[in-house]
């Protein structure tokens, strides 16, 4: 196990208990702890420096407080500042005035898109709402049938390309299994019809990020106009998120995050990283394999996790 940042802060901050306020050293003390903190959290270095750098700054500007003793401020300052960086307040999903709505997921494979699909699908069908499925990852042979699979378990119908793959789908039978943008737009166009009022449109990951994926993730956004596109990220990969970030917004662009397999992770470097270096809200959270383990984001809580 790693050491959470109180846990790496506790000595530091036990020195400075005793003190009435905090001195230029003490802050330099606890600040190269907060360092290797997050390090070993895997938070890419620029936003490690740039979060000391703030952390500092209010230290020394802070007013000695009658309330709490030193040790206490600079938590209180650290956790302010995590959940500064993580964004502040839960960010909701943006639905269309005029449904549907659309939400384009993106990401590598084995993010966890598909699975993510199947949640984002069952929790909008709890909220009242009537989602409609659509396979446009024709990539990978099994794609189309996995995500007719978590549709099927969360109730809700997905729209394949294959004539009468799905028990539930509005398949088009004039649809060939070959363009995901077709695929894509007859997937709106049907939800239109049908009166689905939010359209999840699952596309192609590959195993790194490559121009053709990205060329044909933005031509699925022209032609669907999401109303958000996520980018959907595995939390266990910790820093090496920031590539990956840069190269979709570059490439695709998106409105959202969505953090997944958080079950395995639990130290928030790609949270803190992709959030800072993108300027992209994370708005949901994945943390484990169910249809369940699914919660909109939380910047506080994610904050007291890495603070521990
Ligand atoms: P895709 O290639 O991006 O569509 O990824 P999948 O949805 O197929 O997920 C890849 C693997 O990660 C599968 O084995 C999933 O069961 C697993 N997975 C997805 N989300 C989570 C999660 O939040 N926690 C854990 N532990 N596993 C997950």
């Amino acid at each position: 196990m790693f050491d959470t940042l109180s846990e790496r802060l506790s000595g530091t901050l036990r020195d400075l208990r005793g003190k009435g306020r905090l001195s230029e050293t003490d802050i330099d003390a606890t600040a190269r702890e907060i360092r290797i903190a997050l390090l070993e959290a895997d938070v890419a270095l620029p936003v490690v420096r740039s979060f000391i750098a703030k952390v500092k700054e209010r230290a020394k500007g802070a007013e000695v407080s009658q309330a709490l003793n030193p040790a206490q401020q600079v938590v209180k300052i650290v956790n302010e500042e995590l959940i500064g960086i993580l964004g502040g307040e839960t960010r909701r999903l943006a639905l269309a005035k005029e449904p549907p709505s659309v939400i384009m997921l993106a990401g590598l494979q084995g993010s966890g898109k598909t699975t993510l699909a199947g949640k984002l699908a069952y929790w909008l069908h709890n909220q009242g709402h009537t989602p409609l499925l659509v396979a446009a990852d024709l990539q990978r042979p099994n794609a189309v049938n996995q995500l007719q699979i978590v549709g099927e378990r969360a109730g809700v119908p997905t729209f394949a390309p294959h004539p009468g793959a799905s028990a539930t789908a509005g398949a088009d039978p004039s649809l060939g299994p070959g363009d995901p943008v077709e695929v894509a737009r007859h997937g709106v166009q049907h939800a239109r019809d049908k009166m689905y009022d939010v359209v999840i449109v699952d596309t192609a990951g590959r195993l790194g990020v490559d121009e053709e994926l990205m060329r044909q993730a933005a031509d699925i956004r022209d032609a669907v106009q999401p109303d958000e596109t996520l980018f959907v990220v595995d939390a266990m990969i910790g820093q090496d998120a920031v590539a990956t970030a840069e190269a979709f917004r570059d490439g695709v662009g998106f409105t959202g995050v969505v953090l997944t397999k958080l079950d395995g992770d639990a130290r928030g470097g790609a949270a803190l990283s992709v959030r800072e270096v993108t300027g992209q809200p994370i708005l949901f959270a994945s943390n484990g394999e169910k249809l369940a383990d699914f919660d909109v984001f939380h910047p506080d809580r994610m904050a007291s996790r890495i603070l521990g």
